[in-house]
């Protein structure tokens, strides 16, 4: 298997050189928080397969019921005006859990075509209220939104804007709140106000004229689970209303339970007009994503005449009902609650206890969202000369002993699936500590 793969498939964000020499290693089989190799080999998935599989593997509920779909209606689309009934319970399922902030949904099958899909919905929006110039979209440095033109262009990843000329024409990057790395002697609520002030300048530079929308992840995943200050957001709402532009969440990771709040935004206390969607949605059991859009952006919409956009997936009927059957488990089961009130305190509580080991710079999480950030010498807050590398080590070491994490350079990433147990934790954190004996040793 591993011989085919390597002559015929060319796989994501991959050094396919790196790839050969290793083999490619096939998974086949996945059961709560563990998945398996074709050997037979247990891995303990402390990422969720990509911050996905939230109600965990091997759910056969989902099986069933996507194939007694299959059966009754395997596709139609949901251009020019027809639906299906899993599109359309789906809808009117996920805006149940806004508040009343979100009247209306947009599908899509992933949250890549979610991103591109907000970003031309925002230039329609301001269109038809007849101010066209207001186009250009801003968001941060580090941020992750996908790998579609607009959104590889949107995120703020280097290495990814090196290949192939972006970003893209009218979009701007601010920076990241990120306070361990940068915020030098402010107080972490000092530094969130600094970082946001940092819109109000980009929309200054730019004119507010211009400016439609400003994204940004309520906790920047892919680019190291960076948790804001508490100060941020509202500053960065404030910002938005003021200067008359439209604030986009992307939900993508911290949506459906994450945070322990059925969306990031909840969380934090702010109000975006539109937010992305995916992953958590169907807990990755089949591709579906989409726009959540409020009812101020909605009743413009209907103005536009024909809305020219649109994907032939978009509200796909057998991933709308994995996705229903998904949320009606996480709903059963309360995982959104479990993560707010037991096993989020819990990981948190056990987490900390690694800021005593001497290569910990700083624990933090939300929910079931976290991050360790290595340093070299935690008292001045110094990092590893190469912090990629430092983060190469514990992941590796971590992966040779059968656990599944992610390093965004020297900072380790952690997010399980939401049914994963007390016990699960327990042996999580005595794993990463051995990792981290591991980093000590190698005297970097
Ligand atoms: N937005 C965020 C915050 C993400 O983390 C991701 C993927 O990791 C995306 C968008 C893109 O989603 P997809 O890979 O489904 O296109």
């Amino acid at each position: 298997m591993s011989a085919i793969d390597l002559a015929h498939h060319i796989h994501p964000f991959c050094d396919m050189k790196d790839m050969a020499r290793h083999g490619t290693q096939i998974m086949a089989r996945g059961e709560g928080i563990w998945i398996f190799d074709s050997q037979g080999n247990p891995y303990m998935d402390a990422f969720a397969g990509l911050w996905c599989v939230n109600i965990g593997y091997g759910r056969k509920e989902i099986g069933e019921a996507v194939m007694r779909q299959m059966n009754e209606l395997p596709y139609y689309n949901t251009f020019f005006g027809t639906s299906t009934q899993p599109a359309t319970l789906l809808a009117q399922k996920v805006t149940s859990y806004t508040q009343g902030l979100m009247s209306h949904v947009f599908f899509t099958s992933s949250g890549s075509e979610a991103t591109d899909t907000w970003f031309r919905l925002a230039r329609i929006y301001w269109k038809v209220l007849g101010q066209p110039s207001k186009k250009q979209v801003i968001a941060r440095r580090n941020a992750y939104h996908g790998s579609t033109v607009a959104g590889a262009s949107l995120g703020g990843m280097k290495h990814m804007h090196e290949q192939g000329d972006l970003p893209i024409e009218g979009i701007h990057h601010i920076g990241q709140p990120y306070w361990y790395a940068d915020g030098g002697d402010l107080t972490p609520a000092e530094f969130g106000l600094k970082m946001a002030r940092e819109l109000e300048a980009k929309i200054d530079e730019l004119g507010e004229e211009n400016v439609a929308a400003f994204v940004g992840e309520p906790i920047q995943g892919a680019g190291g689970v960076i948790i804001p200050p508490d100060t941020y957001w509202p500053e960065i709402e404030r910002i938005c209303r003021a200067r008359n532009i439209l604030l986009i969440a992307d939900e993508v990771v911290c949506g459906f339970g994450r945070l322990g709040s059925w969306f990031g935004h909840q969380h934090f206390g702010f109000k975006p007009d539109m937010a992305s969607i995916a992953k958590g949605l169907s807990s990755g059991y089949l591709p579906i994503g989409g726009v959540l859009i409020s009812e101020k952006v909605a009743a413009v919409l209907a103005e536009a005449g024909d809305i020219n956009h649109g994907y032939t997936y978009s509200g796909h009927p057998v991933c709308a009902t994995a996705a229903l059957e998904n949320l009606r488990i996480v709903e059963e089961e309360g995982l959104v609650e479990r993560v707010r009130d037991d096993i989020g305190p819990y990981l948190a509580q056990s987490l900390k206890t690694l800021e005593d080991h001497e290569v910990v710079g700083q624990v933090e999480s939300v929910g079931l969202l976290g991050a360790v950030q290595l340093a070299k010498d935690k008292s001045t807050r110094q990092r590893f000369k190469d912090p990629d590398r430092a983060g190469r080590v514990v992941r590796g070491f971590c992966y040779d002993h059968q656990l599944i994490m992610r390093a965004t350079a020297d900072r380790m990433l952690i997010s399980p699936a939401l049914i994963i147990s007390r016990e699960e934790v327990d042996g999580l954190v005595q794993y990463i500590r051995h990792g981290l004996d591991h980093l000590r040793e190698q005297h970097l």
